[in-house]
């Protein structure tokens, strides 16, 4: 099937190509992609991959449109956000971890499909593709069936980062964290994770400081109830616990400092690899330190669960996005990186 894509390559600007998409196995589907999400994981992949072409994008949410022979409970027509993939039968996923999936690294950033096939071709020739199982910057994404999760008459601009960026920061702090009524959270950095991990611990009653150095990010927390503050040099409150999006390591370590004895931390950005812990502070005062990928999330359970907050009115997701076209990809890098936009999102349909 003929698509419109962004072909990515490194730092070079990235460009809109006519690109082919293969045809659905027996378990997959075309996607006709009315919004994709922009998520930090896309521009470290593009940039670990040098200059290789490809196509990315990993927050897709559209309207099913090709069916595989055996997929079963999806329809033509169907508005679906399209989640990261995992294979449904390991250990992990059928205990509900899929983000834990034997073949998570395989599925979701070898660029084809778990056989090795190629999933996206340009010019004739393949490129990396199949980027979480999706490679959403595009007109239409081939997925597995297993990876959309229908999500009814939502506006597609405001489901797409339920896919991965919406759905790390509140399966973060309602499956990882889970912070009582009273509790008080922490929240380091303001972009699309930290802002909705807010969010969602201020409509369960916990008390949340978020930190963050933009100041057109922390306007949102701040007007839901947040106490904010531009760094963490000052003095600070303690928290029971605390959420850590930017991976650096001095951050860890105040989040580290701030916490109430048995307080927990969870992770959820990449910087530096390795950070140093003091193993005596974690012990006599019982703390928990935590990794985690996309919340420790369900997408099947927790996208209708968010969906339903939203709709509810509990949940303004519609206040963290600002959209773009497809073409527009750059610049919704640059306005990311000025601290312009909180969640950017490409429109592939106009
Ligand atoms: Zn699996
Ligand atoms: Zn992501």
């Amino acid at each position: 099937m003929k698509v419109s894509a962004v072909l990515s390559r490194g730092d070079a600007p990235s460009e809109l190509v006519d690109a082919e998409l293969d045809e659905p196995r027996s378990d997959e589907v075309i996607v006709r992609i009315e919004a994709v999400g922009l998520c930090h994981t896309d521009l470290v992949t593009r940039q670990g991959l040098g200059g290789r072409p490809a196509v990315l994008g990993h927050e897709g949410c559209g309207t099913v449109e090709h069916l595989g022979s055996a997929v079963e409970g999806l329809s033509a027509g169907d508005r679906v956000v399209v989640s990261f993939a995992s294979c449904g039968g390991c250990p992990p996923c059928r205990s509900g971890l899929p983000g834990y999936c034997a073949w998570a690294t395989a599925l979701n950033g070898s660029g084809r499909r778990l056989d090795g096939s190629p999933t996206i071709r340009v010019r004739g020739e393949p490129v990396f593709g199949s980027f979480f199982g999706q490679s959403s910057f595009a007109t239409a994404a081939l997925t597995g069936a297993r990876s959309c999760v229908p999500v009814g008459d939502v506006p597609p601009e405001v489901a797409a980062p339920l896919g991965c960026g919406f759905l790390t920061g509140a399966g973060a702090v309602l499956n990882v964290l889970r912070p009582r009524r009273g509790d008080r959270l922490l929240v380091i950095g303001a972009g699309g994770v930290g802002t909705v991990a807010a969010l969602v611990a201020l409509s369960e009653g916990v008390e949340v400081v978020v930190a963050g150095p933009v100041p057109f990010r922390r306007t949102l927390p701040e007007r839901c109830g947040a106490a904010v503050v531009a760094s963490l040099d000052g003095p600070m409150p303690s928290v029971t616990h605390a959420l850590d999006t930017t991976g650096r390591p001095e951050a860890i370590a105040r989040a580290l400092e701030l916490l109430r004895p048995c307080g927990a931390l969870a992770l959820v950005g990449l910087g530096p690899t390795e950070v140093s812990l003091d193993v005596r502070s974690l012990m006599m005062r019982g703390l928990q330190v935590r990794g985690c990928v996309e919340g420790d999330a369900d997408p099947a359970v927790l996208v209708p669960d968010l969906i339903r907050r939203y709709r509810r009115g509990r949940l303004p997701l519609d206040l963290l996005v600002t959209t773009y076209p497809l073409a527009g990809l750059d610049r919704a890098v640059a306005d990311q990186r000025a601290g312009l936009t909180v969640k950017p999102v490409l429109l592939p349909g106009g």
